[in-house]
């Protein structure tokens, strides 16, 4: 038993030496990036938080150039929540479309403004599990809405994110969104994380590219990056 309890101690102590190693790199990390990319911010466009919610859930499996253009005939024909809850799902799909899985998108739009409008008196919860719980909003899409709208602490895993994190090093070979998520929590200051998101989405797309060789050589992470799963 004795044993046991040692080895268990002597697991803890490695852990938190590793967590310690990871935020004085997440630290690091984040001020790099900072400087490279000052002005970093959610490609997609909105005026007002309802739109951003419309605009994550068509962003799934879709570029959000698209969704950009997309919203502009959505809002045309249903300027505001009161509209959109009211219009006929098959007319918010025709619109749609042309992001992908027109139907269930549609569905989660027009469920989603019914809520917001019978629920919330038409305006979006300032509250992270009011927002997981509308429909088509899962943790991505909720954080989203807590930093971008709300400027509230926030980490979304989104693709870039959970790629780059696991080649820097700031997790080890994690790829499931939400324990991505809960290992960021414990290693990035909350008031960095929705800021530090959005320039992990530059930096995957600019320089940690998705193919098997991103551009190493001009990285400004170059030499502290841990550069998992990266071809030499
Ligand atoms: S050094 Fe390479 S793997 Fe690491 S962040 Fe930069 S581009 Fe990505």
């Amino acid at each position: 038993m004795e044993t046991k309890a040692k080895k268990a101690t002597e697991k803890k102590k490695r852990e938190t030496a590793a967590e310690k190693r990871k935020k004085a790199l997440a630290l690091e990390i984040i001020e790099r990036l900072k400087q490279e990319y000052p002005a970093s911010e959610c490609t997609l466009t909105y005026d007002e938080a309802w739109k951003l919610l419309v605009s994550v859930r068509l962003a799934a499996q879709c570029t959000d150039a698209r969704v950009n253009v997309v919203v502009q005939d959505l809002y045309a024909k249903f300027p505001d929540v009161e509209a959109l809850a009211a219009a006929d799902v098959d007319e918010i799909e025709k619109i749609v479309r042309p992001c992908g899985l027109g139907p269930s998108k549609a569905r989660d739009i027009s469920a989603c403004m019914k809520v917001i409008r019978d629920q919330y008196d038409g305006k979006v919860p300032e509250d992270f599990d009011a927002l997981l719980a509308l429909p088509g909003v899962g943790r991505k899409s909720a954080n989203l809405i807590m930093g971008d709208v709300f400027n509230k602490p926030a980490i979304v895993t989104d693709t870039h994110c959970i790629r780059l994190v696991n080649r820097m090093g700031l997790v080890d070979n994690i790829k499931e969104p939400k324990k991505v998520e809960m290992l960021l929590w414990k290693i990035i200051p909350p008031q960095e994380g929705s800021d530090f998101c959005h320039r992990l989405v530059d930096h995957g797309r600019e320089v940690c590219t998705a193919r098997t060789k991103p551009y190493c050589d001009r990285c400004c992470l170059k030499d502290i990056c841990a550069r998992n799963g990266v071809e030499a």
